[in-house]
């Protein structure tokens, strides 16, 4: 197939770093948004695509089991790197293999298909406000202009594993496919989107022309845009290959991509992850006293380093959970590991939790613990229930059993 390419990254009008990434080397293109503090966003937008490029070009490896090891490169270098824990990144990734089209993604960048004038979303983002929008409580206008937009449901790299939408589109020819980051569609609209995409022929004018809109609406955030215009060659059937084989059946075009969750074999527990090994076992020929020191000492050095290790990373992590009937925010993550508790009470609310979990919305999600990238995120979310509540309240029936009033 043949690809034209046009692709446009900027720092936007309101921050102070470029935290996105994008990855132009066909067949494979890809944006990326990364998060954390200082440089740690940069850093994992970076790394999860160096992975995928590094992984993907031969073709051995599946675009979807690529971004698993992109998911592993960044938890690996944020569990190791004081500097960068708790970073971590969307990546929206698509891999031309004949005329078709395959696609991963995690997180709230977007891909879109632009064919025959019209618009179609083809990835679904993993944001709260979304999930909102899919059981009606939010419009989409709504959804982005929502001051807690930007709480990912899903991200590279802040877990061991990840769940990653698979999806495949056949293309046809002159379809335009873009790739953005929520720089562009938390400032722009999907009709304007779609007007510059029929108006402007050229892909990198049309990029750029993009990124501008972004601006002029503001410039909130770093905006990343790739566009691919699409040629059908003879003999792009038969190069779509056979030897990669995942999990996702074709499609029809401009469907969602697998939106269903991948295969619970998938995942592994995090506790897995974090068992700690023990070092070396004494010597024979030593002191009694040296080679106490050597067995005991040692793995309770290495123990201690993995411990600290976890808290350095444990105490840049917020989440909302219950705490004695309450809803509460929390430092930590809501796991044990041996018998240490990994989180640490912040703030007790007046929420009743019951009330809350009776909330379709909320219901389990806070005996699971949700977790959020700032104190100011846990913030938002209790007055997501406390507005949740209200409107429970006013609307008897709403929300899967009112409270009565
Ligand atoms: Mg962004």
């Amino acid at each position: 197939m043949k690809v034209r390419v046009g692709a446009e990254s900027d720092i936007g009008r309101a921050r102070e770093r470029n935290e996105d990434a994008m990855l132009v080397d066909a067949p494979m293109y890809a944006v990326a948004d990364g998060m954390g503090g200082h440089q740690a966003g940069d850093v994992a937008s970076a790394l999860a695509l160096e992975t995928l490029e590094r992984l993907v070009p031969g073709g051995e490896v599946p675009l979807a089991e690529a971004v698993r090891e992109a998911n592993g490169a960044v938890f690996e270098r944020s569990t190791s790197d004081r500097a960068v824990a708790g970073m971590g990144t969307t990546l929206t990734a698509v891999v031309v293999e004949g005329r078709r089209l395959r696609l991963a993604h995690v997180g709230d960048s977007r891909a879109y298909l632009f064919r025959d004038g019209a618009l179609h979303l083809l990835t679904e983002d993993h944001t709260l406000v979304n999930r909102m929008v899919r059981e009606g409580k939010l419009s989409e206008e709504e959804a982005r202009v929502h001051p807690q937009r930007s709480i990912l449901t899903r991200a590279l790299g802040v877990e061991p594993d990840v769940s990653v939408d698979e999806g495949v589109v056949d293309a046809n020819d002159g379809d335009r496919i873009l790739l953005c980051t929520d720089g562009l569609t938390g400032m722009v609209g999907e009709e304007p989107i779609r007007t510059v995409l029929a108006e402007v022929r050229d892909p990198q004018r049309a990029a750029e022309r993009l990124v501008a809109e972004a601006n002029r609406a503001g410039g909130l955030d770093n905006i990343t845009v790739v566009i691919l215009d699409l040629g059908i060659e003879p003999g792009d059937e038969a190069e779509v290959r056979t030897t990669r084989t995942t999990a996702t059946a074709s499609e029809p075009a401009a469907t969602h991509p697998g939106s269903a969750e991948a295969p619970a074999a998938d995942r592994r527990p995090p506790e897995e992850e974090e068992r700690v090994e023990f070092g070396p076992s004494s010597r024979a020929g030593r002191p009694r006293w040296v080679r106490l020191t050597i067995a005991v000492g040692l793995p309770l050095l290495f123990l201690a380093s993995v411990l600290v290790g976890i808290k350095l990373f444990v105490d840049r992590q917020w989440y909302v959970g219950i705490h004695e009937g309450n809803v509460a925010v929390f430092r930590g993550i809501p796991t044990e590991i041996a018998g240490f508790d990994l989180h640490s009470l912040e703030e007790e609310s007046d929420i009743d939790a019951a009330e809350a979990e009776r909330l379709q919305f909320w219901r389990g999600r806070l005996a699971e613990g949700i977790t959020v990238a700032s104190r100011e995120e846990a913030e938002q979310v209790l007055e997501r229930i406390r507005a949740d509540l209200a409107a429970a309240a006013t609307e008897p029936g709403a929300g899967g059993g009112g409270t009565g009033s």
